[in-house]
């Protein structure tokens, strides 16, 4: 067990309150994906106070501080800031009633539903006690808040900005998520973790005509729909059934009335998968029926597909994550668990793969503790207990941000705390 983190973590009582107002004021102050401006500047002037040398706007609102503490490794924990279009059902008295004007000009409601606002204060407080305690270890710190976790793009416009030159390159990337189990909890998992998400529009043509007069048409409906129901197989014929995967057709549209039919359909399709050999072949096996329906229906043109979105599969390193559950079993005790795998997605893989360094990512509880163990002696942990995203998921505050401090500290001395860099 490493004393280190026993003797840096006996200062959060002094940041504890701190961090709790900060924590707030996120909560009620969320924003979106490359506009966390307000976010960004809190979280680049707690650094700076904390002794950091901080670059600020990479890839937008991305923040880098680097606190250099000797010879010894280089570890960088990450923490994304962004949050979503979602309306607050919290009842909470630091609720968000922020809403934002889109690009369309619709006002949109914005809420921390994914819990990032515990994240960067989690890390902002790793960094303050690091800061205050750098008697007790050796080495460099590097925190990073990232932009726009949610469209997936936020990990890779810091890359494009020059992320790589412009911090050290770390030995390890350290990052979390606080998740739907009871507060105080933390799990680590070591290989597949995260799911690779990727959304794509599908455009099948046909040819319109007259609702009377179906020989005249290459009816796009019936191409549509027998997609829809040949796309089913993809998982349940032509995957073991120990490879886990997702294809849902999220949305289809086509035509406008109930006598006319339309020369084209437009699908939606969501498809989660967990390593990059079976994420091509549900890919390609997508394409390959959709082009075949086409045919089949003497489609007069090709089919499009456009990729809307993708996240990497988050497959944390064996090595790393070794490490951490070790210091996690020390420190946490009971509380320190193997999480199980999770269809969510994640983009912070990015970042240690543009630096070509190992990662580990785990997961802390949110949810009150007696509640938690309610609805699990109840069996109603799925409808009582409410999951990211959700408007009305509330982490508590303590012991959620306790935990997030501790596991991002007792991970980072892992590598850079005395009794470990001999
Ligand atoms: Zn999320
Ligand atoms: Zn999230």
């Amino acid at each position: 067990m490493s004393d280190t983190a026993r003797t840096v973590l006996a200062g959060l009582g002094s940041v504890r309150s701190d961090l709790e107002d900060l924590y707030r004021d996120l909560h009620r102050h969320p924003e979106l994906g490359l506009r966390e401006h307000r976010t960004a500047k809190r979280a680049a002037d707690a650094l700076r106070q904390s002794g950091y040398d901080v670059t600020e706007g990479v890839g937008g609102t991305g923040v880098v501080g680097v606190l250099a503490n000797g010879d010894g490794p280089v570890v960088m924990a990450r923490a994304d800031m962004d949050a979503l279009p979602v309306r607050e059902r919290t009842g909470l008295p630091y609720a968000s009633t922020a809403t934002v004007t889109d690009e369309d000009g619709r006002e949109q409601p914005v809420m921390h539903a994914c819990g990032h606002d515990v994240h960067v204060t989690c890390l902002t407080g790793c960094a303050r006690l690091l800061a205050e305690h750098r008697d007790a270890w050796r080495g460099t710190f590097v925190a990073l808040f990232q932009p726009s976790e949610e469209n997936g793009d936020g990990a890779d416009a810091m890359i494009e900005d020059g992320l790589t030159d412009r911090s050290p390159r770390p030995d390890v990337v350290l990052a979390q998520h606080v998740l739907p189990y009871p507060a105080g909890y933390v799990g680590t998992r070591a290989g597949s973790f995260l799911s690779a998400a990727d959304s794509l529009r599908v455009t099948v043509h046909g040819r319109g005509a007259h609702g009377s007069a179906p020989q005249a048409s290459v009816d796009p409906v019936v191409i549509a729909a027998s997609v829809v129901v040949r796309l089913q197989t993809v998982v349940s014929r032509e995957l073991a059934a120990t490879t886990p995967a997702v294809v849902t057709v999220g949305s289809v549209h086509a035509g406008s009335g109930p006598n006319v039919i339309p020369d084209r359909a437009v699908l939606e399709l969501n498809v989660r998968t967990y390593d990059d050999a079976t994420r091509t072949q549900v890919l390609d096996a997508i394409k390959r029926i959709v082009r075949a329906e086409c045919e089949a229906s003497r489609s007069p043109r090709e089919p499009e597909f456009e990729r809307l979105s993708s996240f990497p599969p988050t497959v944390n390193d064996e090595e790393p994550t070794r490490r951490v559950a070790e210091a996690f079993g020390a420190y946490f005790g009971d509380d320190a668990h193997t999480v199980e795998l999770q269809t969510a997605s994640e983009d912070m893989s990015e970042i240690p793969g543009a630096f070509g360094v190992p990662f580990t990512y785990w997961a802390i509880g949110g949810i009150d503790p007696d509640r938690y163990a309610e609805a699990a002696r109840k069996g109603t942990v799925a409808q009582d207990i409410p999951v990211n995203h959700s408007a009305a998921f509330a982490p508590v505050v303590q012991p959620t941000l306790d935990t997030g401090v501790s596991a991002l500290t007792v991970a980072a001395l892992a590598w850079i705390g005395d009794d470990r860099s001999a």
